[in-house]
């Protein structure tokens, strides 16, 4: 059964999140811990975590993915910056404990500002050192980027040079996002097990934990991060229903960061991913 969801607010509280994301075939999502801004999040409500539970296990969903306010740097060049992204970072840490022990959270490695990506690598992966705690049991989540400005992790080497200065890098993974590494360059059409090689030799699949599964509205190469629904965009329907269906992938869950005005414009590339998938 393929795991997919898309990307929902959790405005609400989670209860209201999963039958939301039932109500439209997903059996998974990924949620903003807090305003995608930054800023507090709001305050975790025991009995909507318990209602939670109870809709997860009716409605089958056994994963969910947290997703980092996107504005976090732990490589900026300013250090209150970087101090705002520790202390987001361990704060939703912590409360992914409390949502759902044994998930998954995703962040956007960082932006170098400037300073060069081998200063950025090593801020990133002293942030990761400090908010790791063996008894967490959260993984961690690296998500490769586009490369639109000085952001970090365009490349397979960029991200498994961070993975290799981490302590405890039993706690940390890797999101692919299938838009982002065709405009970084990765031809995930014509070459997807070419791809999954390098992947394999860079960083090694068994990191791999997630996918976002998302169309392009730019050429490969275009460094732009501009999403577009399945099947409209660069890569297409085909290639990105290939990707649900390769054996090196088609266990992990997937999220669609499509962009759709209404919820219910999900439901139609779940269903149809569904019966385009033969694995
Ligand atoms: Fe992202
Ligand atoms: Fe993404
Ligand atoms: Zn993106």
């Amino acid at each position: 059964m393929l795991t997919v969801g898309p990307h929902i607010s959790i405005a609400k509280g989670f209860a209201a999140a999963a039958c939301d994301a039932a109500s439209i075939g997903a059996n998974t999502f990924q949620f903003f811990t807090r305003n995608p801004r930054g800023g507090k999040a709001k305050a975790l409500d025991a009995a909507d975590l318990a209602a939670f539970a109870d809709v997860r296990a009716e409605a089958g969903i056994s994963c969910i993915l947290a997703h980092a306010p996107y504005t976090l740097n732990p490589c900026s060049a300013k250090a209150d910056t970087r101090g705002f992204a520790l202390q987001t970072l361990a704060d939703d840490l912590a409360r992914m404990e409390q949502i759902m022990p044994g998930q998954l959270y995703n962040m956007h490695p960082g932006a170098h500002v400037g300073q060069g990506a081998d200063v950025a690598i090593r801020m990133i992966a002293d942030a990761l050192n400090q908010v790791l705690a063996s008894e967490q049991t959260t993984t961690l989540l690296l998500e490769t980027m586009a490369g639109k400005g000085s952001e970090v992790g365009r490349t397979f080497e960029e991200i498994a040079d961070i993975i290799e200065r981490v302590e405890l890098d039993g706690h940390v993974g890797v999101c692919l996002d299938t838009c982002h590494v065709w405009d970084g360059g990765y031809d995930v059409v014509g070459k997807l097990d070419d791809v999954l090689d390098e992947f394999d030799r860079i960083i090694g699949l068994s990191r791999l934990r997630a996918i976002h599964l998302n169309d392009s509205k730019n050429p490969r190469g275009a460094h732009k991060d501009r999403h577009e629904k399945l099947g409209e965009g660069y890569i297409g329907f085909e290639a990105l229903s290939a990707v649900t269906q390769h054996p090196a992938l088609c266990d992990l869950p997937f999220y669609l960061e499509t962009p759709h005005d209404e919820l219910q414009g999900y439901a139609g590339e779940i269903e149809r991913l569904r019966a385009t998938r033969n694995c």
